[in-house]
């Protein structure tokens, strides 16, 4: 009866020691690896002062679960500007997909993957949001592992 006990508590005294393996979330954060795909995000063109796409539609053509609507339209000085913009989060299985498709390099993976929502509706990103840097969780790092730019430049 008492070596079994002992022996039990000879095993609790060795971990007691040694460095915990879990974390204390939410206090304590895992870092998103730099290729971590998580939620996408538009980008803005600062020198032309709109977004960077162009309403083409290869994501939502490449976009193997059909999650992504764009609908485009045509601004004053003629150019083709996504309208609507919208990705369903509920049904992307976060493929990268739609980023290697774009010809103009306008959306990216982040780094964000704290994307729970009270409701389905919530996992609907608009352009709005999506043209909103996520917040992403401490320590973490917005991937660009999957943009035009930087696999031109081998990063
Ligand atoms: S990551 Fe994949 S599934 Fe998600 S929107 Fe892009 S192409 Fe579609
Ligand atoms: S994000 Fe890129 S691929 Fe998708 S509609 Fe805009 S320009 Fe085209």
């Amino acid at each position: 009866m008492l070596w079994p006990l002992l022996k039990g508590l000879s095993v609790t005294l060795k971990y007691f020691f040694t460095r915990p393996v879990t974390m204390k979330y939410p206090e304590q954060r895992w870092e998103a690896g730099p290729r971590w795909r998580g939620r996408q995000q538009l980008l803005w063109d600062e020198e032309r002062g709109r977004e960077k796409c162009v309403a083409c539609c290869l994501c939502a053509t490449v976009c193997p679960a059909q999650c992504i609507r764009v609908e485009g339209a045509e601004n004053e000085r003629h150019e083709k500007y996504p309208a609507v913009y919208e990705i369903d989060l509920n049904r992307c299985i976060f493929c990268g997909f739609c980023v290697e498709a774009c010809p103009v390099s306008a959306i990216i993976m982040t780094g964000a993957y704290e994307l729970a929502e009270y409701t389905r509706d919530g996992s609907i990103y608009g352009k709005e949001e999506l043209l909103q840097e996520p917040q992403l969780p401490k320590g973490a790092e917005r991937s660009t592992t999957f943009s035009l730019e930087s696999r031109l430049s081998g990063k």
